[in-house]
């Protein structure tokens, strides 16, 4: 299969053979000839599996084949996403295959000045990647009009509804004009988002795709049994012992993401820290650091790690294990990526035993349990709740007021509540 069996237009083959794609992935074997036929779709895929282009390559083709200027904030196409770094990275890729063809496009998030963004709007854009709540505070100063939407894209709405963007979703919805094309990505399918797209969507499309099997396949997964107070020593030490090139850390708070890119500074291992807390531009510096190598370490909650596109990241590790163990291959699935191999590390101490049993149901696998210094036999057998000394190190994140940053924040951690599929 190649991009032109999919009846892809030139300027986009080009595009995507300059990038070094040969093949479609098989989400967009799958859709681009329906979304090329005017079909909804309802995708459930996770970030990996080349999701992006699957939408992207459709619309650019579909408004390449109707070419007309867009009036000052009358975009044709319009993609949601939940966070500034994944509404960052689609207009990216925007840019990226349709670099031969004739359109404009912008992206709009909060936490930076809206002059430049109405600026780009005001000379016309034909697509607009957008996160919700700029984008209505753009549309309710006029400087957006959604009525000549033809194209409608909300990617990662299960990440949205557990942001709590629901009312935004809905008002956003309410603007668009009657007759438009909707294309909802979701990495998980739970039952309010099935709800959701359910109103939305007319004779949709389905088509579900598991990260490929190669993506997984390279990743070496492994668990380290640890106390809470023992996992930053652990850290340090296994990024100096395996020389590890540019890692990825998974942190569950904020404040804790701080604590670790300072105390890996201070051993003198160049680390940085991007969560909701940090501004665009932090966040943006802190990215190109990393992308660029200046950066060793880049920890990040999973929020803020939506998005994040980085290839070549050689090790991911899980300082805390996700609540939500579809997280788990959301993070892993950051390394591995282009054929190479990389490596997964788990910190599991032993108030997150269960979690990590939950985890080793979903990937339907073991993970390998790896020895060392620091090894916790107490959390290697725990069952869950709360043990002994497990809670060192979170108890003084949580003393200083410092909390989850999901939408899932209030949920209690302990027992962890196994979920049925
Ligand atoms: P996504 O799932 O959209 O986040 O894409 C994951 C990664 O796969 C991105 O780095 C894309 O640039 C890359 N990608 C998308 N389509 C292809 C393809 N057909 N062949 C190889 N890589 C791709």
């Amino acid at each position: 299969m190649s991009f032109g069996n999919l009846n892809i237009i030139d300027p986009l083959c080009r595009a995507l053979a300059k990038e070094g794609y040969t093949a479609p992935t098989p989400i967009q074997t799958l859709a681009i000839p329906h979304l090329l036929n005017g079909k909804d779709l309802m995708g459930i895929a996770q970030t990996g599996t080349g999701k992006t282009a699957a939408f992207v390559l459709p619309i650019l083709q579909k408004i390449s084949e109707q070419h007309r200027p867009s009036p000052p904030g009358v975009p044709r196409a319009l993609i949601i996403a939940p966070t500034r770094e994944l509404a960052a990275q689609i207009d990216q890729s925007f840019a990226t295959y349709g670099q031969f063809m004739r359109f404009r496009h912008t992206v709009v998030f909060g936490g930076v000045r809206q002059g430049p963004q109405v600026k780009m709007l005001s000379q016309g854009v034909d697509v607009l990647v957008a996160t919700p709540g700029r984008l209505l505070d753009l549309m309710n100063q006029g400087y957006i009009m959604l009525r000549g939407v033809e194209f409608f894209v909300l990617d990662e709405i299960d990440r949205m509804l557990d942001m709590g963007f629901i009312k935004d979703m809905k008002r956003i919805v309410s603007a668009l004009p009657p007759k438009h094309q909707s294309l909802f990505f979701s990495a998980t399918m739970s039952r309010e988002t099935g709800e959701f797209a359910e109103k939305l969507l007319t004779d949709p499309v389905r088509i579900e795709v598991t990260p490929q099997a190669s993506t997984l396949e390279c990743i070496k997964q492994s668990v380290f049994f640890v106390d809470q107070n023992n996992k930053f020593p652990l850290l340090q030490r296994l990024i100096v012992d395996e020389d590890m090139e540019r890692v990825l850390i998974f942190s569950r708070t904020k404040h804790r993401a701080d604590k670790i890119a300072e105390a890996l500074n201070k051993s003198r291992i160049n680390a940085d820290a991007i969560h909701g807390n940090k501004s665009q531009n932090q966040r943006t510096k802190a990215m190109h650091d990393f992308k660029s190598g200046r950066l060793r370490v880049l920890v990040a909650t999973d929020i803020a790690a939506r998005g994040i596109d980085v290839d070549e990241i050689s090790h991911v590790i899980n300082f805390d294990l996700p609540n939500e163990p579809e997280s788990y291959i959301h993070r892993i699935g950051r390394t591995g990526r282009a054929g190479a191999d990389g490596k997964a590390y788990s910190f599991c101490a032993a108030d997150e035993r269960n979690i990590l049993r939950s985890i080793e149901r979903l990937i339907r696998t073991k993970v390998a349990v790896m020895e060392h210094q620091y090894h916790s036999e107490t959390a290697k057998m725990a069952v869950g709740a709360a043990a002994e000394s497990a809670n060192s190190y979170r108890g003084r994140a949580t003393a200083r007021g410092s909390r989850q940053e999901s939408a899932h924040k209030s949920a209690p951690r302990k027992p962890y509540p196994v979920r049925r599929r």
